[in-house]
């Protein structure tokens, strides 16, 4: 199984943190599958950092998509929320030197994923609306319709690189209001419009 994760999917996510909005192709960086956890307290590695959350809409390939063959909603089982759990200082600098970004953002516990929600469960996949809270206040709404890769573009890209494999998971990029989250602190991810909530510690 893969973890792939899409950055700067979202124009005020992108400005926000100063990079450039990407045009022709998404930006795609990868999760170990070790870094992956449910919405309960894990292990943290530098659990005594401060890391920034980034709330996603996170699909589950449903289906294997050949090299070069195009993706779409069909090709997607499930749907779930999670957190891209990012050691922002150590990013910063590793893109300031040009280097991988693998240390700031695959280490165990930084792919938070909820429980898989069966994709037949939403009337309409493109008016997906979803926010998550820390320690009770609101710090992430996002809207699919706001992506700027939507989520065929996403598969079909994905597939240019290699095959995609039912159960591979992509992490398909963070709204605004990315910000400090530290162990410890609780947080609620939620699918909006469908009344589907999770509460978790981190
Ligand atoms: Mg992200």
């Amino acid at each position: 199984m893969t973890i792939y994760c899409i950055g700067r999917n979202y124009v005020a996510h992108a400005k926000e943190l100063n990079n450039p909005v990407p045009e022709a192709e998404p930006v795609v960086f990868l999760k170990s599958e070790a870094a992956q956890r449910g919405i309960e307290s894990a292990p943290v590695a530098f659990a005594g950092e401060e890391f920034h959350h980034e709330a996603e809409l996170v699909v589950r390939v449903g289906r294997d998509i050949a090299l070069g063959q195009a993706g779409d909603w069909d090709d997607v089982s499930h749907l779930a929320l999670g957190l891209d759990v990012t050691r922002r200082s150590v990013q910063t600098q590793l893109k300031a030197k040009g280097l991988p970004w693998t240390t700031a953002k695959s280490f165990a516990g930084s792919a938070v994923v909820s429980p898989l929600i069966q994709k037949e469960m939403f009337s309409d996949l493109n008016a997906i609306i979803f926010t998550l809270h820390i320690n009770g206040t609101l710090k992430q709404r996002g809207a699919v319709s706001d992506m700027i890769f939507p989520i065929p573009s996403l598969l079909t890209y994905l597939a240019s690189l290699n095959d995609l494999r039912a159960g591979d998971l992509i992490f398909t990029g963070t709204p605004e209001g990315v910000g400090p989250l530290r162990c410890g602190d609780s947080f609620r991810l939620s699918f909006e419009r469908e009344g589907i909530h999770w509460t978790g510690s981190f």
